[in-house]
């Protein structure tokens, strides 16, 4: 049930009040007032657009209703305009990892910095207008194609979904609809393809105009041949952000500037792919893993370029 409710109660932050109305959403507000934590502390300033590094200074961090620590005295230091990946194996942390970042929870010990700046001592909400997340299955509603990219940011324009969408290399396969961006998505998207789906979400994210893009497992329900297309967008969308992207799939993180290697709530390797792959550790256990594994493949849908 917390794997459902976690996200919930991230899609909540990143969706306007306007369409809390619907019953539907009232349901999932209540189910998010448990997970989420962290209010404002009183008189806590905005903060500015993040333009330098994300750090963890010695942080722990243990649900509530549990002792374990699943992050470990964690220092990193994630430089800004990268892009970044997180690995490793199921339950080493790299979700809780992000929920910090976006403070989701707060750390138990220690402290998350975001230019410097103690992400517990500005405005949540300011602080998360810097920052948009992708997630592996992300909500759609059945409206139309224009309203759900806004759902990332209420006030955008038609121009700016446009511009969103063409970011997300959905522009082109959207005019081919019949009644493009009006057209209804269906019941959570069914319309449309896995992949379609996740570049709508990718087209939500880009209409914030994030410094800080996060994908929690963007890619990994999707067939190999879609997931590659997607995982190429994704890279370019990237470029002048830092992204922070969470996968146990390690052939979406090859291009990416540098891996984080965790491991039961440490980080145990980071490096670059090569890096990485001429060591003996973790990532190359994991790596000669995943190569051996057979393979989906079905159809893609990406647009080469967004005209
Ligand atoms: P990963 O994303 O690497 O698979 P997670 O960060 O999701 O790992 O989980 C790390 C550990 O924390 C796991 O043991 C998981 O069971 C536990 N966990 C994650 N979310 C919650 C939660 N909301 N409540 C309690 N335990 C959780
Ligand atoms: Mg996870």
């Amino acid at each position: 049930f917390w794997e459902i409710s976690y996200n919930i109660a991230h899609l909540m932050h990143f969706i306007p009040l306007a369409i809390s109305s619907a019953a539907s959403v009232q349901h999932m507000q209540e189910m998010l007032d448990e997970p989420v934590r962290g209010a404002d502390r009183p008189g806590a300033p905005d903060m500015p657009p993040v333009a330098n590094d994300i750090t963890f200074d010695r942080v722990s961090f243990h649900y509530e209703g549990s002792d374990t620590n699943v992050i470990e005295h964690l220092t990193l230091k994630l430089q800004a305009g990268k892009s970044i990946a997180i690995v490793g194996p199921s339950g080493s942390g790299k979700s809780t990892l992000l929920n910090l970042i976006l403070r989701l929870y707060e750390p138990t010990e220690g402290r998350v910095t975001i230019d410097g700046v103690d992400a517990r001592k500005v405005t949540r909400d300011s602080l998360r207008s810097h920052m948009a997340v992708v997630f592996q299955e992300n909500m759609l509603f059945n409206m139309s194609i224009r309203e759900n990219i806004r759902l990332g940011k209420q006030d955008a324009t038609d121009a700016e979904v446009e511009a969103a969408a063409r970011k997300a290399e959905i522009h082109r396969h959207i005019m081919t609809l019949p009644e493009r961006y009006d057209t209804l998505v269906g019941e959570r998207g069914d319309t449309l393809s896995g992949g379609q789906r996740q570049r709508i979400a990718i087209a939500r994210a880009m209409v914030r105009n994030p410094s800080v893009l996060l994908l929690d497992e963007a890619t990994s329900a999707l067939d190999q041949t879609t997931e590659a297309a997607i995982n190429h967008t994704l890279l370019k969308v990237a470029q002048g952000r830092t992204m922070i992207w969470s996968t146990h799939r390690l052939t979406s993180v090859v291009e990416m500037d540098e891996i984080i290697v965790m491991s039961e709530g440490r980080v145990v390797e980071r490096g670059s792919h090569l890096e990485l792959i001429a060591g003996n550790g973790l990532y190359r256990h994991l790596w000669d893993d995943q190569m051996h594994q057979p393979h989906r493949d079905e159809s893609d849908e990406g647009e080469d370029d967004d005209d």
